[in-house]
């Protein structure tokens, strides 16, 4: 399976004033396409800081990235930038939409910041079908704000439909949700990851969700402290 993100003795440190916090130590991996992979720990252990390196947003202080075989910095701002606009997705807890405007407009922001200009008619097209994929093809013109978390969650998931992003970074996407709706945002993902060949990486507190992973870390202080890979043991 080809390798989309390889990290290597990744470190990342924060300076608040002259007190310097290591969020994260060493930390290696690597993530291959069409995996699921869960990230666990508790709160502070530095998941979040984690994962905002493997995808390019924020940069480690020591160790290396390499996303699709090439080392992050060796990409030019113009390539990091269309990486961070179509190679890869972030779905959160907070859903990281614009809450004002209606469920199209969020979902045509990503399209209009792409590298090719696409037409309104294609672009209408692309919306409507991750709508249906996601079951919200009739609250298009609804705003964000009218719907409930479960149903921004999946206009968050269909803004990845839309992006084609390759790999998908959830940071406790299902956390604000209840059970049901949680589950069912995290079906939603598995699809991806099965149907298309995506790439999950999940922060979560759920342990169900979890082992529903191919692989899981445990966090602990910064340092992964145990890996259990379900397909090989
Ligand atoms: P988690 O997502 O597991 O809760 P974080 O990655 O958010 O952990 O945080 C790890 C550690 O780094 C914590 O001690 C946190 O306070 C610190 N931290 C995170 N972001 C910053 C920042 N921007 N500036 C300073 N310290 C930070
Ligand atoms: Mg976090």
């Amino acid at each position: 399976m080809e390798t989309v993100i390889c990290a290597k003795q990744l470190r990342k440190e924060y300076y608040v004033g002259k007190q310097v916090c290591v969020a994260v130590k060493n930390i290696s991996m690597e993530i291959k396409k069409g995996q699921m992979v869960a990230i666990i720990g508790p709160s502070g252990c530095g998941k979040t800081t984690l994962i905002n390196m493997l995808g390019g947003l924020i940069s480690a202080t020591s160790g290396e990235i390499f996303i699709q075989g090439k080392r992050w910095s060796k990409y030019s701002e113009k390539e990091k930038a269309s990486i961070r606009n179509s190679y890869v997705s972030y779905i959160v807890q907070s859903f990281a939409l614009i809450d004002e405007e209606s469920v199209i407009y969020n979902l045509e922001v990503p399209l209009l910041l792409g590298k090719k200009p696409i037409r309104k008619k294609e672009r209408s097209v692309l919306i409507d079908s991750a709508l249906k994929q996601v079951g919200l093809l009739e609250k298009g013109k609804e705003k964000v704000k009218n719907l409930s978390g479960g149903q921004q969650q999946r206009v968050a998931i269909a803004r990845i439909l839309v992006q084609n992003a390759q790999i998908i970074f959830g940071d406790e996407p299902t956390g604000a949700l209840d059970k049901k709706m949680g589950d069912e945002v995290f079906l939603l993902l598995k699809e991806l990851v099965r149907k298309y060949g995506k790439t999950l990486i999940l922060v979560t507190h759920n342990e169900e969700l979890a082992k529903q992973c191919d692989i899981i870390y445990r966090m602990e202080d910064g340092e992964i402290v145990e890996k259990i890979d379900r397909n090989n043991d």
